[in-house]
């Protein structure tokens, strides 16, 4: 049984051509960046051409990117970075936003900080309208991602960030679903700190960049050695920046293509779902300008009621097909998804949600291929329709 891959928002494979580039720093080439001898200059020389070939893609300064540990670390390093140097007390962002901002945002509220959520509308989106009248003179920071982990749903973050702006408050983005897939510049989108991900270009795991506009009232986080000119101590993970930096090269210069393919199977899977179970599917977020590689559908059964998005994935996997719902806790059991409650969801039809999501790999075949599965399956859970 052949593997399809349809969660690309969890993690992508990693390219070979990446692979390639990260291939000398595992061998001879191990010496430290921070060395001062020949060895550690040559990962000293790599680390500044890839962290290069990063600021022109989103279109900064080199000594605006901090290479980070994940995704993760660099909103954590956001956050902590900007409240640390700020005496306002309030902090904006939405509760759709992934976990590794409303964590970080609670453990703020634990120390006294009020945090204000956003209004959505019914696709997950936050209009200007809605965040400007949040915006006040105790306002510490603003974090709003650029595009939803889940349904794929994009803010309108220029029009966001240049409120924030007006306002001289830090407006900080997990672009962490975005970097790779849409134009990333960070001048267009005035904001002031940015998070990126490499795992989710199909670059490797564990590697991450926080870019910092240059003037943000903004310090370090993570503390120890003098690394990233004191702002990120850490020996840096030389064969991760240059497979992050050859990913994201490689996403650039592909993406008008990588974004056709993957518009098509959207639509194409879409189309097939509507075909095959009509009432019986709903497309959550904004499937018309949310990004290219998400899809998000709820499945119900003939009555109407929600249908079991465990049993789905679970069966899907049996087929070898991977996708997703909601988020594994510790206990392996599935919560459902605090992102589709967020949007007015009741916990059984966030349940009833998978996330398909798409990577430049995928093809026609294998989005029919899984909605023929997906018809199977739930024809043998459900009674048909009469
Ligand atoms: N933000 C978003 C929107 C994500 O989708 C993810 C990963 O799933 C993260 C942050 C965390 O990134 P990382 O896995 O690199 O820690």
């Amino acid at each position: 049984m052949s593997t399809i891959y349809l969660d690309h928002a969890a993690t992508t494979p990693l390219d070979a051509r990446v692979l390639q580039a990260m291939m000398p720093f595992f061998g001879d080439d191990y010496g430290n960046a921070s060395s001062p001898h020949h060895m550690g200059r040559k990962s000293a020389v790599a680390t500044d051409q890839w962290r290069r070939v990063i600021a022109d893609v989103i279109g900064c300064d080199v000594s605006e990117i901090i290479f980070t540990g994940s995704g993760t670390e660099s909103i954590n390093a956001a956050f902590f970075g900007i409240l640390q140097n700020r005496p306002q007390k309030r902090i904006i962002t939405a509760l759709t936003e992934h976990k590794a901002v409303l964590e970080p945002a609670e453990r703020a509220a634990a120390t006294g900080y009020e945090v204000v959520h956003v209004a959505l509308d019914e696709t997950g989106k936050i209009h200007p309208e809605t965040l400007a009248p949040l915006l006040d003179e105790d306002t510490a920071l603003v974090s709003l991602m650029h595009a939803n982990n889940e349904t794929g749903t994009m803010h309108p973050v220029g029009e966001l960030a240049e409120l924030c702006r007006k306002k001289d408050i830090p407006f900080h983005c997990d672009a962490v679903q975005t970097a790779g897939k849409v134009p990333l510049d960070v001048q267009e989108l005035g904001v002031d700190l940015l998070s990126i991900s490499a795992h989710k270009f199909n670059g490797p795991k564990g590697t991450g960049a926080l870019y910092v506009r240059s003037g943000t009232p903004w310090s370090a986080w993570m503390l120890g050695g003098s690394q990233e000119r004191g702002r990120r101590a850490g020996t840096l993970n030389v064969p991760g920046i240059a497979g992050m930096g050859r990913a994201l090269q490689l996403a650039a210069e592909e993406m008008d293509d990588r974004r056709q393919r993957n518009r098509r199977l959207k639509k194409q899977m879409m189309g097939r779902l509507d075909d095959a179970f009509g009432r019986q599917v709903r497309f959550n977020g904004d499937t018309e300008a949310g990004l290219e590689t998400i899809l998000s559908v709820t499945f119900f059964d003939p009555e109407g009621m929600p249908l079991d998005g465990e049993m789905l994935l679970l069966n899907l996997d049996i087929e070898g097909i991977c996708c997703s719902n909601g988020s594994a806790c510790t206990s392996g059991t599935i919560k459902p998804s605090h992102v589709i409650m967020a949007m007015g969801n009741s916990p059984d039809t966030a349940r009833s949600t998978l996330r398909f999501s798409f990577g430049k790999d995928n093809t026609t075949a294998q989005v029919d291929e899984t909605v023929d599965q997906l018809r199977e399956i739930i024809s043998r859970h459900t009674h048909p329709a009469k």
